[in-house]
């Protein structure tokens, strides 16, 4: 039976939207093919520019040539050496069509007859990703055809769900690359170790696994003395002779700083990991010429082991850290094999692991708020919970220094029940004289609590008891969270979704795990995390991030807040690319209960970049 157009661009959109980077040339060859038999055409084909090299670059065809040449002179051309329809497609903004003039002139008839081709029609539909012409799909009729002005707008439409679609994989492609690699070493970064030391870890696999954790001496001093760009630049030599006398195969990752981690990926005795560990501090004491003075510094390694099937990432990297330690207070330049009697020694980490369970019970936990703003008009739109330990001796902890401790201790599902409870029983306190009706207040959520049991009911029992409509409470979930165990996960905010809570990824960007299944779970919001806000305004590469995000955002249809938006630059730079949901120290710094009660009476933050533009 014959499809309208709108069936088949209704079709083209079903098939796209599955599409990853893997499926894209198979998916799209398949579309092309219902393309060419729909319109009757001889030859279809899907094209994307690259501008950065000024060219063209095969993605799909229909039907696809046999005997390819290898090369394939239709793989990549150059717009400089491509024939007139092809440079044309560079940057066309509007539907080409080309079709055989009347053969009536004899130059014509004569060409024709000389190249052996009949006239063609050719129709060739820019992809554009707002004024940029992205790429092109193109229709070839052997001889005469016309287009309707139907079938043009049809086609108009099919190539920007491809453009679309090209967006978002090219997103996804920048994310993930930046998830997994350190930008000043082009070494794996910490979400790479960590994937790698889970897998290395999980039962079965042979081990034992060492970790060797090292860290320059006194690099601060490069620093401060020869400048930034000084110490970046020792620590990209240090990084490309650690590759180089690694001994591999390994994995070696840079945790930011001056800190490194080897994993090598054979098994290894502690006597051979130490061994390995002295022959990397030798080669790597070895001088460097910076600025014309030759500097040395020596490095401090802490190696530890983990068996697979019965320690964690987090064991074994905190030995090694542990071991680290030892090696550094022992004076540095020095190497240290995890010891058990060395965790003892943590003893800021024992001291949380001991007054925890108390601090709940003596009232030391307090929370501070966040609120969220549309930047322009000042609206308070949500307020992040925030938990806080008044210590006794060590002043005002921040969450980043206890929850991983609590989560390490099986504490996490009591420590989330707690701050829960305490946020909704303070919000009801402020509902209850009128104030923050349209607020949504917005819960962290620690990646154990997640996959408990029971915690969709625990969740909805403590928002009905409080009197609380759902909607206006979200839960904050990290994307490596919800990839650990994806099937629970999924279950949950299911759950979650059903009860009526609202559900937001958190730093989104810094893991590129949830992208893959962003499309199937129940996500309202994405919160960009605030590594790529900070800067922006000045650093055009975290813009890049910033608006492959939005993108994103767009095309699944969620809310987006941008988190730690410091400074005017970054927040006039958000809203002129879309985005004007904002929580950042520029907006409010983190504030008391009653603080933000009084904020919330307000319903607005004076916001002082009065000359944003208003979309
Ligand atoms: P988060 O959920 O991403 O929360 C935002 C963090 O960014 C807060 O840090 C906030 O103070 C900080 N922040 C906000 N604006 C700015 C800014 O403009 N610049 C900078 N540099 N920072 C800004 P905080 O309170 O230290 O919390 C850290 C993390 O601890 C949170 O990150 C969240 O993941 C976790 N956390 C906080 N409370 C809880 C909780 O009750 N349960 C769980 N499981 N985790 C929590
Ligand atoms: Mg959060
Ligand atoms: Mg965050």
């Amino acid at each position: 039976m014959a499809r309208t157009l709108d069936e088949v661009v209704t079709a083209v959109a079903t098939q796209l939207m599955a599409v990853n980077a893997a499926t894209n040339a198979a998916v799209s060859q398949r579309v092309l093919a219902e393309l060419v038999g729909h319109f009757g055409v001889d030859v279809s084909f899907l094209r994307h520019n690259d501008h950065n090299i000024h060219a063209t670059k095969l993605i799909a065809e229909w039907p696809v040539r046999t005997d390819i040449p290898d090369p394939d002179p239709l793989a990549l051309v150059y717009f400089a050496d491509a024939d007139p329809v092809f440079a044309a497609a560079e940057n066309a903004k509007e539907i080409l069509v080309f079709r055989p003039e009347p053969a009536t002139d004899d130059y014509q008839r004569r060409i024709e007859e000389a190249r052996n081709i009949p006239g063609v029609t050719m129709a060739v539909v820019p992809m554009l990703s707002g004024d940029v012409t992205t790429g092109c799909l193109g229709f070839v009729k052997f001889g005469d055809r016309e287009w309707t002005p139907e079938e043009l707008n049809a086609l108009k439409a099919i190539a920007s769900l491809f453009a679309q679609l090209q967006a978002r994989i090219a997103a996804e492609d920048q994310l993930r690359f930046l998830a997994e690699h350190d930008d000043l070493t082009g070494l794996n970064n910490r979400r790479a170790l960590i994937a790698h030391l889970d897998q290395r870890l999980a039962p079965g696999q042979a081990g034992p696994v060492s970790a060797l954790f090292l860290d320059l001496d006194r690099l601060k001093a490069i620093n401060d003395y020869l400048g930034h760009t000084a110490g970046d630049w020792f620590i990209r030599v240090f990084a490309k002779r650690l590759r180089e006398g690694a001994e591999g195969p390994n994995l070696i990752a840079r945790l930011g700083g001056d800190e490194f981690v080897v994993v090598p990926d054979s098994p290894m005795t502690a006597d051979e990991a130490e061994a390995l560990a002295h022959r990397l501090q030798m080669m790597l004491r070895e001088r460097v010429s910076i600025d014309g003075e030759m500097l040395t510094r020596t490095v401090s390694i802490g190696v530890a082991l983990g068996v697979p099937g019965r320690d964690t990432t987090s064991d074994l990297l905190r030995r090694a850290d542990q071991a680290l330690l030892a090696a550094k207070s022992a004076g540095g330049n020095k190497i240290a094999v995890f010891s058990d009697d060395m965790s003892l020694k943590g003893g800021f980490r024992n001291d949380i692991e001991l007054h925890l369970q108390s601090a709940i019970e003596n009232g030391a936990l307090v929370l501070h708020y966040l609120p969220e703003v549309d930047m322009r008009t000042g609206e308070i739109l949500a307020f992040e919970a925030l938990v806080r330990w008044q210590h006794p001796t060590r002043g005002l902890l921040s969450p980043n220094a206890f929850i991983g401790v609590a989560e390490s201790i099986n504490f996490a599902g009591e420590l989330g029940r707690w701050v829960m409870r305490a946020a909704c029983a303070e919000f009801r306190t402020w509902r209850s004289k009128g104030i923050g009706d349209d607020a949504v207040l917005r819960l962290n959520v620690s990646p154990v609590q997640l996959v408990t049991e029971g915690f969709v009911k625990t969740v909805a029992d403590t928002i009905e008891e409080f009197g609380l409509d759902r909607g206006s409470v979200c839960l904050e979930i990290t994307e490596s969270v919800v990839v650990q165990d994806i099937e629970t996960t999924r279950i949950t905010l299911a759950g979650l979704k059903e009860a009526g809570v609202q559900i937001a990824i958190d730093d989104f960007g810094t893991g590129y795990s949830v992208l893959s299944h962003l499309k199937s779970l129940p996500v309202d919001t994405l919160k960009i995390d605030k590594s790529f806000v900070r800067e922006l305004g000045t650093n055009q590469g975290d813009l890049a991030i910033v608006r492959a995000v939005i993108a994103l955002a767009e095309s699944f249809g969620l809310e987006l807040v941008a988190e730690g938006v410091e400074t005017e630059e970054a927040a006039l730079t958000l809203l002129r690319h879309g985005c004007y949901r904002a929580q950042g120290f520029l907006l409010s710094r983190p504030v008391a209960g009653d603080a933000m009660e009084a904020l919330l009476a307000q319903r607005r933050i004076p916001v002082q970049f009065s000359a944003a533009p208003v979309r």
